[in-house]
């Protein structure tokens, strides 16, 4: 199959999606902010299995980086995207212009309270408002009918699907598994950024969290299994880890058990480059 087209004006995007509303076809949205790899991929073939048409979008959001360098480092291979996305025969690709996105005089800002409180909330402020305020863009201006979100970034996926409904947007907001490296990791664009070195340490975040899911499963307190954790990781070269907590899955609020559905998520930094994971316990 051929490469979808590449639109880079609303007024472009648009003239696609319009017709296919006519036709009241559905319409699956994928937001990425591109260097796509196969956990991206995996929510490109959902969105196919799903929905009669699919826009994959590929914007480097400025407003959900607190951080420059993080900004200026991120990976652009749009060309590249373009040919992976080729053999799912997605019908656009929508790449917006940034005044696409945020025309000059935009001042609008969409803040979800609560869900933001706490984890990358705060290490990472303005990040959430950043990401809620281009989801609603995108889903605007796409006119999706469903939405796919990696479980990857769960704190997003809990953070896109409270505004949807609090904003009633008609759309469908879809969750989906993470896909991990052979090796645990977590398939991530910022992975391109770990020296070989890094690379080869990198799963230990999966595997610690595993250790410590498992501890729970026994009964372990999870303070101990936590601080121990944390120690381990610090002593094979994660220079600080953020957070290592036990959450409800649908809240977020801390547990010091898993006593209802919960997720163990942690955010640790090696070698220069923020890693985020979460597994359900
Ligand atoms: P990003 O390009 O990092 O903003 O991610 C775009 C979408 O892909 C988000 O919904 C992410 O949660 C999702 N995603 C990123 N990595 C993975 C992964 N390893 N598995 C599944 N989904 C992922």
């Amino acid at each position: 199959m051929t490469p979808p087209p590449i639109l880079r004006t609303l007024a472009d995007l648009r003239g696609k999606t319009r017709s296919w509303h006519d036709a009241h076809e559905t319409i699956g949205v994928v937001p990425t902010m591109g260097a796509l790899h196969d956990g991206h991929l995996s929510l490109v073939q959902a969105a196919k299995d799903r929905c009669d048409r699919v826009i994959v979008t590929i914007f480097v959001n400025p407003k959900q980086f607190n951080n420059a360098q993080d900004l200026a480092n991120y990976p652009r291979t749009e060309q590249d995207d373009a040919r992976k996305l080729a053999r799912f025969g997605v019908d656009a690709l929508y790449v917006p212009d940034p005044d696409q996105v945020y025309p000059s005089g935009f001042a609008t800002t969409v803040s979800v309270a609560g869900l933001t409180d706490v984890m990358d909330g705060i290490h990472r402020p303005g990040h959430f408002d950043g990401v809620a305020t281009v989801c609603t863009k995108l889903f605007t201006q796409t006119t999706a009918t469903d939405a796919f979100f990696g479980e990857k970034d769960f704190q997003q996926l809990q953070v896109v699907t409270r505004l949807a409904r609090d904003l009633d947007l008609q759309i469908t907001i879809h969750g989906c598994p993470t896909i991990r490296d052979i090796d645990g990791l977590a398939l991530s664009s910022r992975n391109l950024l770990l020296s070989d070195r890094a690379r080869t340490l990198a799963p230990r975040l999966f595997e610690e969290m595993e250790t410590v899911a498992s501890g729970l499963n026994a009964g372990q307190p999870f303070g101990e299994l936590q601080r121990a954790a944390i120690d381990r990781l610090e002593k094979t070269g994660f220079t600080k880890v953020e957070y290592l907590d036990l959450r409800a899955a649908d809240d977020l609020h801390l547990l010091d058990a898993p006593t209802r559905p919960a997720r163990l998520f942690a955010a640790a930094w090696l070698a220069g480059v923020r890693l985020i994971d979460n597994i359900a316990v």
